[in-house]
């Protein structure tokens, strides 16, 4: 098979995952907001529609980079991602998932608060804020440049920071439950850990739900680290009635 062949199996073969996941995820999630409180989406069939349009084509973008990136990995040995356990410490293990998290969630602080400058948010971030309400379907509702900025952290992260294929794993799994439950118009976590001193510091749906409320605060992904620092943090809402 010649080589540009391969590559390009490897980035439909990512997106296809990619896409398979999203419907995954996403379903599993809505399908838990129907039994939990059956009408939350009442009226929104059309934007949901929307946003798994704009999920899909955001996963075929996912796909790319990741797709050339793996196969650079199997074929060549590229990137950092480790699969022998023994080949680092083992509190690298759970250190390289915080490190992971953290840089994404820099990057993407950084990214959102520009792409809500008047300008870069009429191009590239209205779609994302074309859900109102979000909905467990709004996960990877971008618009194609915008995708673009998020596809391409972790298969450059992958060539700098080392981590073990399960602890990849493992940052993959988080993005993507977070990306979906931060959207679903309604709170996972107990209480006391939302409110709690761990909430201070760490972004679930009740942060979220306010960026898309107000716009101008909480544009973290992860954590309330940069929001903090930079006088963005809104604090976070409460979740009544059905949240519209
Ligand atoms: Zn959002
Ligand atoms: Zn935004």
């Amino acid at each position: 098979m010649s080589t540009s062949l391969a590559i390009l199996l490897s980035a439909l073969a990512m997106s296809a995952i990619v896409g398979l996941r999203y419907l995954a995820v996403s379903g599993g999630f809505a399908l838990a907001t129907r039994l939990r409180s059956r009408g939350l989406y009442r009226g929104l069939d059309r934007q949901i529609a929307r946003e798994i349009g704009w999920s899909l084509a955001s996963a075929a973008i996912y796909g790319i980079p990741a797709g050339i990136v793996a196969w650079g990995w199997a074929e060549h040995g590229w990137t950092r991602v480790y699969s022998d356990v023994g080949a680092y410490p083992i509190w690298w293990l759970p250190a390289s998932v915080l490190a992971y998290l953290f840089a994404h969630d820099t990057w993407f602080y950084w990214t959102h608060r520009l792409m809500h400058r008047p300008r870069w948010f009429r191009a590239m971030h209205a779609v994302h804020h074309a859900s109102r309400p979000p909905t467990a379907w709004a996960a990877m509702s971008f618009h194609p440049l915008e995708a673009l900025t998020g596809a391409l952290v972790i298969p450059a992260l992958v060539f700098i920071v080392p981590i073990h294929v399960g602890a990849l794993f493992v940052v993959l799994t988080i993005m993507t439950v977070m990306g979906v439950t931060n959207h679903m118009g309604w709170e996972m976590f107990p209480r006391g850990l939302v409110h709690g001193r761990l909430g201070r510091w760490l972004i679930t749906a009740s942060h979220h739900q306010r960026h898309h409320d107000r716009y101008a605060c909480n544009y973290g992904l992860y954590f309330r680290v940069w929001d903090r620092l930079c006088g963005t943090d809104g604090g976070i809402g409460g979740f009544t009635g059905n949240n519209r």
